[in-house]
């Protein structure tokens, strides 16, 4: 017999179904045993009575989480104990037939409850048990809504989705790089890229235009509140011919629709969107992504704002800019790509602190859930940025390449990357980036499902010409 969802269960009402899934609860009343059946659609009510003999006495053994399939009728409950808010609450499974696919031992905590007060150790020990839980299906399911919306949408305004390398060389984002030894050139190293920046830019020279895609983003970096350890995902996204604006707008008109189709549930405080300039957003919040909700208590409320107009530099500071000399005064405020406001090219030679930058910031709710710029697209602007941030002629050349392809038909161009997993967060009004991620890693940078990171063994060290100095 063909297999029954029981999330479409209510469709079936008085025929013979066969279901697949995981005993939810069981309560065994004597005569009578309810089970709470699971599947990825949902949950139903199902009762076992002694006249179908051997149901009745598998039912007897089952534990919760034991995976079972059972053939059944589905009837309309008596109408007092309809349950008009539950999916299902108007129906119930009398099952005929139940078989143990395969036992279960007892979890670590309990599936058919919410486990965020969980230890969080033994939630990511045991995550793809966690997983089964219904705010964690929920959350990753969600995630899922969301990025084929913004596929979709995309897609209908001429994007592609391209993907670029995982092994690759350094990419400036301000972040420590994670480097990984390159067996076949000993003493050499790929780096894994902090964004696909320079790749995207590459490949509006090679004349895409539009370009999009989920990127993995890894910075070997000490987690914070908003950024979790290692690796994040971002909407990554770069358009030719475009002003600021294109971007601003194009973004806007996406994430506005995004809530009304995926979160519908969501109210957005202020439309179009706020916008301030950096020194506006710091004299009035203190802050460049101030929390612009009107009622901090309200969890549907979804403040989006810009930031914009941000100085070009900063002050370079070690912890924030790997790339530097560490001898220049300044850092870039995003990163080396993003081009001066035109009004201010001459403050280059001349006062480059007071240089604002054709940078932008997307805001929610207090956080920063995308950065993004127009980029330099003349290769003499360029080299001026790299010395203003004390690039040695090595450090340069390091990034020949970038400049090498700007002599071959550089159309202008620009950007942002929203970060998906915040966006998920501040969306959801979860307190962590981990609740909306598959497989996170720990604060301290472990992923304790698979137990990594690990020890190489003497033969990989060997191969790749690498000698681990014992730490004291
Ligand atoms: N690569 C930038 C970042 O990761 C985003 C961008 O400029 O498009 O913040």
């Amino acid at each position: 017999m063909k297999r029954t969802y029981i999330g479409d269960l209510t469709k079936h009402v008085g025929k013979k179904v066969r279901l697949y899934g995981w005993v939810d609860n069981r309560r065994d009343h004597g005569k009578l045993i309810f089970l709470d059946m699971r599947d990825m659609t949902g949950k139903v009510q199902m009762v076992v009575v002694p006249a179908h003999k051997e149901a009745h006495q598998t039912s007897g053994d089952l534990r919760n989480e034991w995976v079972i399939t059972v053939e059944g009728m589905v009837n309309k409950r008596p109408e007092r104990m309809i349950k008009k808010d539950e999916p299902n609450g108007d129906v119930e499974i009398e099952v005929l037939e139940l078989s143990v696919i395969n036992q279960a031992i007892t979890p670590p905590f309990e599936v058919n409850q919410d486990t965020s007060k969980v230890n969080e150790e033994t939630r990511l020990t045991y995550r793809y048990i966690d997983l089964r839980t219904e705010r964690m299906q929920y959350n990753l399911r969600k995630r899922g809504e969301v990025t084929k919306f913004i596929r979709d949408y995309l897609y209908n305004e001429k994007f592609v989705e391209i993907s670029t390398p995982i092994l690759t060389k350094t990419t400036p984002e301000g972040a420590r790089d994670f480097i990984v030894p390159a067996r076949m050139y000993p003493g050499m190293f790929y780096a894994l890229p902090q964004s696909p920046q320079q790749y995207k830019q590459l490949l509006m020279v090679a004349g895409f235009e539009k370009y999009f895609q989920f990127a993995s983003c890894l910075r070997d970096e000490d987690s914070r509140a908003d950024r979790a350890f290692g690796e994040f995902t971002q909407l990554d996204l770069e358009m030719s011919f475009v002003v600021q604006e294109d971007i601003l707008q194009l973004m806007e008109a996406m994430f506005t629709e995004l809530v009304r189709k995926v979160f519908p549930e969501k109210r957005i405080s202020q439309e179009p969107w706020p916008r301030l300039s950096h020194k506006e957003a710091m004299e009035n919040y203190g802050s460049d992504k101030p929390d612009l909700r009107k009622d901090k208590n309200d969890s549907n409320e979804l403040a989006f704002a810009w930031t914009l107009d941000f100085p070009l530099f900063t002050e370079q500071t070690k912890e924030d800019f790997y790339h530097g000399s560490g001898s220049a005064a300044f850092a870039p405020s995003h990163h080396m790509f993003t081009a001066p406001h035109p009004d201010d090219i001459g403050l280059l030679e001349t006062d480059p602190a007071k240089v604002r930058g054709l940078q932008h910031d997307l805001v929610l709710n207090g956080y920063e859930v995308g950065g993004g710029s127009i980029r330099i697209h003349d290769p003499i602007v360029q080299e001026k940025v790299f010395d203003l941030i004390g690039f040695t002629s090595e450090q340069k050349q390091q990034f020949s390449h970038m400049l090498e392809a700007f002599k071959y038909g550089v159309p202008p161009h620009g950007g942002i990357a929203p970060g998906l997993d915040r966006f998920m967060m501040v969306v959801l009004g979860e307190k962590s980036l981990r609740e909306v991620m598959a497989f996170p890693k720990t604060g301290e940078g472990r992923d304790l499902t698979m137990n990594a990171p690990s020890l190489a063994t003497d033969d990989q060290l060997k191969e790749l010409g690498l000698e681990v100095r014992k730490r004291k």
